[in-house]
């Protein structure tokens, strides 16, 4: 979510080597997607450890970047952050890497079965992990691929993570939409609502939700209707979502379409390889 920590992560990095790496070649030819498990020190986080190996979350982002010719290799990395919850991009070792420290706040704020709105507690904690990797990759390919960004970063991050989980099955980008929705609008509750909290560089929590539910209504009217059926999302909104859709695929396209291995309109090879990741 934030990049300017990444100096402490690098000194982190360098203290502790990491207990599992696994060097993957994408399996399509090129560049190459490598995924590292920190062990965890704390207890407390060991099933996180486990969980995200056995899923192969790592893997299964990987896998969906994979499909863009990068120029070198990128890292995803999952490690204890000294307490601080945080997730980010790192340009100087071109990786990406992921806090237990976040995971475990958002496993914390995750209901114990279902939300009032009918988020189950499954996809309240996988669904912004999910949206929290692909938005660090989306920061990772403007830097790979030197894509020119109009607008702010941050926001520019969150719609290509939400124009490339649209692209998934419709279990699963139900999964990101719900989870990711649900997540940000807890973290809301607890967001200050004050001057500085508009200097930050990223949106509001509810900005981001509206924005995150905006697109995926926008991607299929039909299949997102209960967003605005529910009331989740204004229709005064709701109206332009599908040229807010439209403009961001656009954007997509012409900038990142070129280094694409795939024809990413239908999407069918992204869907099966994150349904199924191979064995390393
Ligand atoms: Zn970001």
């Amino acid at each position: 979510m934030r990049t300017r920590l990444w100096p402490l992560a690098l000194m982190l990095a360098a203290a502790a080597p990491p207990a599992e790496t696994l060097a993957r070649t994408n399996p399509m030819g090129g560049g190459t997607i490598r995924v590292v498990y920190e062990a965890p020190k704390k207890a407390v986080y060991r099933e996180i450890y486990d969980t995200m190996r056995q899923r192969r979350v790592l893997e299964r982002v990987g896998t969906i970047i994979g499909f863009v010719r990068l120029p070198t290799r990128l890292t995803y990395r999952l490690k204890e952050c000294a307490g601080e919850l945080n997730a980010w991009y790192a340009p100087e070792d071109r990786s990406v890497t992921i806090c237990y420290e976040l995971i475990d706040s958002i496993v914390r704020v995750a209901p114990r079965t279902k939300s009032p709105a009918g988020v189950t507690r499954r996809d309240a904690i996988a669904g912004p992990v999910f949206q929290i990797l692909l938005h660090e990759s989306g920061h990772a390919l403007f830097d790979l691929l030197h894509v020119p960004i109009l607008g702010r970063e941050e926001d520019a991050a969150d719609q290509v993570a939400s124009l490339i989980l649209l692209h998934l099955s419709p279990a699963d980008a139900r999964m990101v939409v719900d989870g990711g929705a649900y997540f940000f609008a807890t973290t809301a509750k607890e967001e200050p609502v004050d001057k500085g909290a508009f200097a930050d560089v990223h949106g509001l929590s509810w900005q981001r939700f509206y924005n995150l539910t905006c697109m995926a209504y926008g991607s299929d009217r039909r299949r997102y209707r209960g967003i605005v059926a529910k009331g989740f999302l204004p229709k005064e909104r709701a109206e332009g979502c599908e040229e807010e859709y439209d403009q961001v695929a656009f954007a997509f396209q012409k900038l990142i379409g070129p280094h694409l291995r795939m024809r990413f309109r239908s999407g069918a090879q992204l869907r099966r390889a994150f349904r199924s990741v191979p064995r390393s």
